[in-house]
């Protein structure tokens, strides 16, 4: 797959100041209010090159956001892929060698297996499974309107569609179909629970934009919970929300793997087209409306379908 180089309006920047945090785990800062109220996650940099939620933690730190009530932690999760950033290759540090979105299972997080990602997940571990509710920050690859990704919880879509911003929402009735996310480890992964945990996917990874819309949604959440009073800049919700069901994960299988044109997500096929061939394998169209979010510049489809209101 070509793809044309992004543009930069956002690049990483030194966090060895935030190194130093308050609860023994490097790179995660904690605030109690003293009063009830729940505690609340904002996480940044689950992929090292997303670095919008970086720009949305360092500015809830610099600006000083303290809860009014319950808990405030703020986490930035992979900072070692984070810094291995190189502009040549601006998609090379999502990860060292594992996924850290897809490692949340007990399996994975006790195993004996090694690797940066399972350090810092096994490290982070009692940050997520402290967290009442968590905020899961990302961004895509490709230039596309921002939107939510969370389990098909009720007490999830209520947050996502209170919150109204972004208004595009991507459920996942079965789970993401490729290992566990950070937002499906222990109990914000039960159907049964009152546990919220959102991931914001915040448009393109170097745009303002993308940093604009994570500060913004991080604010959002906090006070949607209580945590902070609203934004007085917060943009009025849209009347229509749209709502796109994941119905399947594509992997890529071969080195030919090849879409009939040119995706850059929520493109819109009738059921049974042909969206990409991988080797003698077709990708279709799995319902009218289908569309395909984030197609990844080596070809990796997740692959889901709208289901407008
Ligand atoms: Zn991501």
């Amino acid at each position: 797959m070509s793809q044309n180089p992004p543009v930069f309006e956002v690049l990483p920047r030194d966090l060895s100041a935030y190194r130093q945090g308050n609860v023994g785990i490097d790179y995660v800062h904690r605030f109690e209010s003293g009063k009830p109220g729940p505690h609340v996650l904002i996480n940044a940099l689950t992929h090292g090159n997303e670095i919008c939620g970086m720009v949305a933690a360092t500015h809830l730190l610099d600006a000083g956001v303290r809860p009014l009530i319950g808990t405030l932690t703020i986490s930035f999760a992979n900072v070692a892929a984070y810094e291995s950033f190189d502009q040549a290759r601006p998609f090379e540090s999502r990860q060292l060698v594992h996924n850290l979105n897809r490692i949340w299972s007990a399996a994975e997080l006790d195993g004996a297996d090694e690797s940066p990602e399972l350090l810092r997940a096994r490290a982070l571990r009692p940050v997520v499974a402290a967290a009442d509710h968590i905020l899961d920050i990302h961004s895509t690859s490709q230039d596309v309107e921002p939107f939510w990704v969370y389990p098909a919880y009720a007490r999830n879509a209520q947050a996502a569609v209170a919150m109204g911003t972004p208004p595009v929402h991507l459920v996942m009735p079965s789970g993401l179909g490729s290992g566990t996310p950070l937002i499906q480890h222990g109990r914000h992964g039960q159907a049964q629970g009152d546990g919220v945990a959102l991931v914001v996917e915040c448009g393109q990874h170097f745009l303002q934009s993308a940093a604009d819309m994570a500060t913004g949604v991080a604010l959002d959440f906090l006070a949607h919970f209580g945590l902070v009073a609203p934004r007085a800049s917060r943009p009025a919700g849209p009347a229509v929300q749209r709502r796109y069901e994941l119905l399947e994960t594509c992997m890529v299988r071969t080195p030919d793997f090849q879409f009939t044109r040119p995706l850059r997500g929520f493109e819109v096929f009738a059921r049974d087209e042909l969206i990409a061939t991988d080797g003698t394998h077709e990708i279709r169209a799995l319902c009218d409306d289908c569309t395909v979010m984030m197609p990844t510049p080596r070809g990796g489809v997740p692959h889901a379908a709208g289901l407008r209101p």
